[in-house]
């Protein structure tokens, strides 16, 4: 075997016919330790990173000579040819420099949308839980090597090629690789009389293959290959061609820029038609009007719009949402009903048990978060719990039953404040439910509790928790060599599989009264918001390893409760308050108890009244119309297992909603898909979840989910907000010329000045209104309609309006100044240049509000008024440097000329803003809350 090297450039295939300690030796590793570190990161060193090779990105100066594909700019191109033939050197020198720091400007856009699309990709790549150095960490998957020893668990996707090495009812779903869409269950065996023959991927169960996924049970196994050696490696080629998706807004725009190329080609044609009627030189005319088309096509929106959405989900991460697919931006905005679990995303997830509860004796128990310091107290006196045995068992059941860690960490007050005192931080490792109930055990411990006498004990099986079920359990084997069996799970779930009870020390039949009653205490420590849970345990005759835990979760006896306590994040309140303030209904779906989670709703305002609960066996009664008609009123759903989150996302959607949907387990993932944003968690959630999500909460919360949605209206808006400001502009611009060769006046813009106009104006007034924070009442409106027209809610009217204001004032300014002085056509034009972009300059500002440019602050978006300085700069400039005049045909502006301007080049957004306040109606957040700050008020950066 001695080709079977790590470093072998030829890596031998065929590793299932090998035994797991085989492969394990031949690839020098350990199984439970692991590789050592440092080996690992030499061999990384070596081996290169595991991951797939990407399709070729596009080169930059292809992205660079892109910029200048558009039909109009190489027409302009060649005018400008043909006038430095004629002899107009000058004029076609500075015309070409223009288009080409226009597409530089375009470059750059380009550039930064593409480095934010790439970051974003980074971010969401997969992790790996590996063992190195006897250590279990999580790292990028694309830092594993062969030899890693990596362990899985439903819902991860196998983040290279395994050799299992322990499969426990492990099951992956394959269909990545093989098409087959049922889980295969895989082995860590050797695969026997395969007779060297080639085995096809689906029957190499002992195997797991990079990019399939774990649909259940755990395992673990060893790297055998990665990157492009692994078998999705292999096919990878044909998987790289997907292309990136555009938003619907995007293509809308698309298709909206080719249209308005037609109206301004048009209306080109026309002026410079018009321009020759009224004996303007033909070719003067002619590239006064490509000038004027390339000015008036808004060639920059779709960069400007991927801009803004790049640098929008830019913001997203540092509020901790992370986008995976830049479309649901857009619907982010649109979002009508967030739905969302409870434990972790609406409660804290750091639970404590309280209380613990046996043969109706109530304990109450002392300390608060994960450190396992703490006593029992009975009746206001503290016990020990060695006495009780009923309470014994249950702390057994708690240590037993159960996968977390408790760790601690020792840290010096002496090194962090000076001072000489000594504090130990606890953590758990696994799940939270679970390291409450360590602590508890913890609690109890030192008492000669049960703990300590079945230290011995060793577990022989496990049936995991799964949501479906409510349960988990464990089989022990004793020192005696007995065999026991102990869970724990949801009240009802272990009522319905048991025949006993320890009731006052004895074990009795599980009567009817007993069960009762042991309900009745599960509502009453539920009404009091705490989590509950049941324990039984089941002594065993005999035992046989592999059976189902339909034949072993039941005759249980059952012992008793304990209720934990999970508080409400301190910020979901107000996140909730948010949602209602902005016309979005919140839902809790939970596998919780009913009682407890309408506790839970209420103290963080999610439910005003009674009667807005569900459970999950009556939405089984329900048909889908009965459920969607339920579904516009019912605001907490308990007690519901993965697939009726399906179900209550189809009801919403059939009631028009736009439904928001967390989730963390594999189940999750069909209603993920289906919602029309899925949102997964990022702490807890499982990568199967992640993939199938349009957004990841970095921090798993509930107030991040709000925090999106605002951002996502906000992103929209101010996609709104520059394409108002583009396309009102470009029909100022348009209808100057217009109107000018209908009315048979000289030209009032020189074919440069047109395009500096474009180039000062369209650049970076546009892209610092993608970045404009908030307007304050972008909360408080209703969602907006998924469907409807980017120009809606007045929009259209706005840049017809506007751009026809722009375009009359600046013909006023140029005629009047032209009317006083006819012999000085320079002097007319130069008042006509500056007026334009003054009236852009000052436009900008109108359209950062719907309402009118009064209703806000003009120096609030800083960024906005540097470009607005900037733009000023670079028209002054060409306007007084005098080397400059000629070649931008320009003159020096007297007083008289100033006052002209600013007053015909101010109107169209003071008209308008009056107009706006006196008609335009007024912000809402003001009349609904005068005082209180949304957090929308933050200074946005990009
Ligand atoms: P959410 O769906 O909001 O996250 P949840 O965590 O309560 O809420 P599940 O995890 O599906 O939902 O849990 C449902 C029930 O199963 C819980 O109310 C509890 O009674 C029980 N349960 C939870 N975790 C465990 C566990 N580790 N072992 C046994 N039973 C559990």
């Amino acid at each position: 075997m001695e080709e079977m090297k790590v470093e072998s450039q030829q890596p031998i295939r065929k590793w299932y016919t090998l035994a797991a300690t085989e492969v394990i030796e031949a690839l020098q590793s350990n199984s439970s330790q692991g590789l050592a570190q440092q080996e690992a990161e030499r061999r990384l060193a070596k081996q290169g990173a595991n991951k797939l090779a990407e399709s070729k990105k596009k080169p930059l100066y292809t992205v660079f000579l892109d910029q200048f594909k558009d039909f109009m700019v190489v027409i302009l191109f060649i005018a400008t040819l043909i006038s430095y033939f004629l002899g107009e050197y000058l004029d076609a020198i500075t015309i070409i420099a223009i288009i080409i720091i226009n597409g530089v400007l375009g470059f750059i856009q380009e550039a930064r949308a593409e480095r934010s699309l790439q970051a974003l990709k980074d971010l969401a790549s997969p992790m790996a839980r590996v063992m190195r150095d006897g250590h279990l960490s999580m790292i990028p998957a694309s830092q594993l090597v062969p030899g890693d020893l990596v362990l899985l668990e439903a819902g991860d996707r196998v983040p290279a090629d395994l050799r299992l090495v322990s499969a426990n009812r492990l099951e992956i779903e394959e269909s990545a690789l093989t098409g087959e869409s049922l889980p295969v269950s895989k082995t860590a065996r050797k695969l026997e009389h395969t007779n060297g023959a080639q085995v096809p991927l689906g029957d190499q169960k002992n195997l797991g293959f990079m990019g399939t996924m774990v649909t259940g049970g755990t395992g673990s196994g060893i790297v055998v290959e990665t990157g492009m050696n692994t078998e999705i490696g292999k096919i990878a080629h044909l998987m790289n061609t997907a292309e990136e998706a555009e938003t619907p807004l995007q293509v809308r725009l698309e298709q909206m820029g080719k249209m308005l190329v037609v109206v301004a080609v048009l209306l080109t044609i026309v002026v410079i038609v018009a321009g020759i009627w009224h004996g303007h030189e033909l070719f003067t005319m002619f590239l006064a009007g490509v000038s004027l088309a390339v000015a008036a096509i808004p060639e920059g929106l779709p960069a400007i719009v991927t801009v803004a959405l790049a640098l929008g989900v830019q913001r997203m991460i540092r509020r901790n949402a992370i986008v995976r697919k830049l479309p649901s931006v857009e619907t982010l905005g649109c979002a009508s009903v967030i739905c969302s679990d409870k434990t972790g995303t609406l409660t804290q997830n750091k639970m404590t048990v309280t209380h613990v509860w046996h043969s109706d004796t109530m304990y109450e128990v002392s300390g608060r978060g994960y450190e396992p310091q703490g006593a029992f107290h009975l009746y206001g006196k503290t016990v020990s719990p060695a006495r009780d045995g009923a309470l014994n068992q249950i702390l057994r059941i708690a240590d037993r039953c159960n996968n977390a860690t408790l760790t601690s960490e020792e840290q010096s007050a002496r090194k962090l404040l000076g001072m000489g005192k000594t504090t130990r931080t606890w953590h758990v490792m696994g799940d939270p439910t679970e390291g409450a109930l360590k602590v508890l055990a913890a609690k109890g411990q030192g008492t000669g509790s049960e703990r300590s006498k079945n230290g011995q004990s060793v577990r022989v099986e496990e049936y995991p928790f799964d949501s479906e079920r409510k349960m988990m359990s464990v089989v022990e084997k004793g020192t005696d060599g007995t065999y026991t069996l102990l869970t724990k799970g949801a009240a009802e779930a272990i009522l319905a599989r048991s025949t006993h009870i320890l009731w006052k020390g004895e074990l009795q039949p599980l009567s009817a009264t007993l069960r009762h009653q042991v309900l009745d205490q599960t509502e009453k420590m539920a009404a009091r918001a705490l989590r509950v849970l049941a324990f039984g345990y089941r002594q065993l005759q005999g035992y046989r390893s592999g059976q189902p835990h339909t034949s072993m979760e039941n005759h249980l006896v059952f012992v008793g409760l304990v209720g934990m306590i999970d508080p409400p994040r301190e910020e979901v309140r107000p996140a909730i308050a948010l949602c209602h303030q902005a016309g979005i209904k919140t839902v809790m779906i939970t596998g919780d108890h009913k009682v407890t989670a309408e506790a839970i709703a209420r103290q963080i305002g999610m439910t005003r009244g009674y009667g807005e609960v569900l459970e999950g066996r009556e939405l089984d009664n329900m048909s889908d119309d009965q459920l969607a008609e339920y579904a516009e009123r019912v605001s907490v759903y308990a007690r519901v297992s993965p697939e009726h989150k399906l179900r209550i996302v189809r009801a919403l959607q059939s009631r028009g909603h736009v439904v928001a949907m967390t989730g963390d387990g594999v189940n999750d993932a069909p209603a993920i898909k289906t919602s029309d944003i899925g949102i997964a968690m990022g702490i807890t959630g499982t990568d199967v979840t992640k993939e199938a999500a349009d957004l990841v909460l970095r921090d798993d919360n509930f107030a991040t989910i709000v925090a999106a949605v605002e951002e996502g209206r906000n992103i929209y808006d101010n996609i709104r907000k520059f394409i108002r400001y583009l396309l009102a502009s470009n029909v100022g611009e348009i209808l100057v010329m217009f109107f000018a060769m209908l009315l048979g006046l000289p030209l009032p813009l020189v074919p440069i000045q047109i395009l500096w106009v474009n180039l000062v104006t369209d650049g970076l007034p546009a892209m610092a209104l993608g970045v404009d924070p908030a307007e304050r009442d972008t909360m408080y409106q209703k969602p907006r309609n998924k469907n409807e027209n980017i120009f809606s809610r007045g929009l259209g009217w706005k840049i017809i309006s506007r751009g026809f204001l722009i375009g009359a004032m600046t013909l006023l300014a140029f005629w009047l100044t032209l009317h006083e002085n006819p012999d000085d056509l320079v002097h007319a034009q130069t008042v006509a240049f500056v007026t334009l972009v003054m009236a852009q300059l000052i436009h900008v500002f109108d359209c950062r509000s719907q309402y009118s440019v009064f209703h806000r602050n003009i120096f609030e978006n800083k960024y906005l008024v540097w470009a607005v300085v900037s733009s000023l700069v670079l028209v002054l400039g060409v306007v007084y440097i005098d080397a400059l005049q000629p070649i931008f045909k320009t003159t020096d502006l007297n007083f008289r000329d100033w006052a002209l301007i600013l007053v015909t080049s101010g109107i169209p957004t003071f008209v308008a803003g009056i107009g706006g306040v006196l008609y335009g109606g007024r912000s809402k957040e003001k009349k609904a809350a005068p005082k209180k700050k949304s957090s929308s008020m933050r200074t946005v950066r990009p």
